[in-house]
This record gives structure tokens, C-alpha cells and sequence, in this order.
């Protein structure tokens, strides 16, 4: 499985594209921003992408994807527990003092338990809420990899102080979602360094007792 990750914006939000060696088929995780780097990287690889996939709906994560789909026609997949936040924005924007993205209409609704395919590969979605209503996460286990959007990071955990957020629930979607999952899964994390469900269990601040 063809797997590169493009920190995009200016919150250098992970977006990950997966890409099936025999099929071409694609994936496009959290296409914040850099729109036209994450289709020559498609190009690059000649994929054709079949989901495009939001881990939530922060603008970092959801900003590039309408002009995604326009440019290549795939459905975008989203829990509709943050539609709420997603009508949020143009306020999103005017926070972070940038341009507001244009609308993407979601086709799917994510839901916990789902599965998308690409080529024989499973990603199973997870709904993983805290950070906002409609966080998931995207768990692979052939490719023994875990898609974690802003729920869990390296030595840190997503924020709960933005609407939707609540610090309770975020740790519970952790402790009883991602932390089971087996110690060797490598954590693709919606910001910076990747890291393992093993070594978060053990050195991560806001998970020991
Ligand atoms: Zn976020």
C-alpha cells in the first residue's frame, strides 16, 4: 500500500493519501489545504481516488476538500455529529484570520463500525468524540496502522476547549477505542511526529493513572 502523509496549511494538518498498488484505488484523509500538492502526489502515483475521508470538521482538516472533490470527482465521507461544526466555518476562518473555504457537501455519513475498501484493505471507522461531536478515526489493521485526526498525539491528546469539545469524553474514546488496539499500531496523528499505541499507553502524560 502506497502510504505519504503532506502536512498542509499553515496548522500543518497531517493529510494522508493511501493508494492500492494493483487497483490505483485511493484514499484522501483530512485534505486541509495544498489542494493542487495532494493531486500531483495522486498523479504522481496515477491513483484515483474513492473516498475522501474528514476526520472532523475543523477547517484545517476540511478546508481543501470541496475543491477535491470537483477535481476528482470522489464522494467525501464525514460523521454528521460535527454538520454543527461544520456550519461553523466562516467563523473558523475569521479565527485563524484566513479565507473562508468553500462548502463541501458531504455524500456519506461516517459512521463507528463502518468499513472503506481500498484495493482488499479494510479501514475501519471509529468514532472517537471528545476532541468534537463527529471525531473518528480510521484504523487499518492489514497496513497496522491508526489514523487518529486530532484524538490522540504524540506525548499530547486533542483540545476539548473548542466547541464541541469535552475532556472527559475525549480520554473515554481513547482509553476504551484506541488504546486496545494492538501496542506495535503505528499512530498517523492529525499534527506532527507519528508515533505507537504501545508507547502512548506507556509515556503519554495525559493517559497514565
Ligand atoms: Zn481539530
Amino acid at each position: 500500500m502506497i502510504h505519504e502523509i503532506l502536512p498542509v496549511g499553515p496548522l500543518q494538518c497531517n493529510c494522508s493519501i493511501f493508494g492500492d498498488e494493483a487497483t490505483r484505488e485511493a484514499m484522501v484523509i483530512d485534505p486541509g489545504d495544498q489542494i493542487e500538492d495532494v493531486l500531483a502526489i495522486l498523479r504522481r502515483h496515477d491513483l484515483r481516488v474513492k473516498a475522501i475521508v474528514i476526520t472532523h470538521a475543523h477547517i484545517d482538516h476540511i478546508g481543501g476538500a470541496a475543491k477535491l472533490k470537483q477535481a476528482t470527482g470522489a464522494p467525501a465521507y464525514m460523521n454528521l455529529n460535527d454538520t454543527e461544526l461544520q456550519a461553523m466555518l466562516p467563523v473558523q476562518a475569521a479565527w485563524l484570520g484566513v479565507r473562508e473555504p468553500e462548502k463541501t457537501e458531504i455524500d456519506v455519513a461516517a459512521k463507528d463500525g463502518d468499513s472503506l475498501l481500498v484495493g482488499a484493505s479494510e479501514f475501519h471507522v471509529l468514532h472517537t468524540p471528545g476532541h468534537t461531536q463527529g471525531s473518528i478515526s480510521l484504523y487499518a489493521p492489514a497496513e497496522n496502522k491508526l489514523i487518529a485526526g486530532d484524538t490522540l498525539f504524540r506525548d499530547s491528546i486533542g483540545r476539548t476547549d473548542l466547541p464541541g469539545g469535552d475532556g472527559r469524553q475525549i480520554l473515554r474514546s481513547i482509553h476504551e477505542k484506541l488504546l486496545p488496539l494492538p501496542e506495535e499500531t503505528i499512530v498517523i496523528p492529525g499534527h506532527g511526529a507519528n508515533t505507537t499505541i504501545g508507547r502512548e499507553k506507556r509515556m503519554n502524560p495525559f493517559l497514565q493513572e
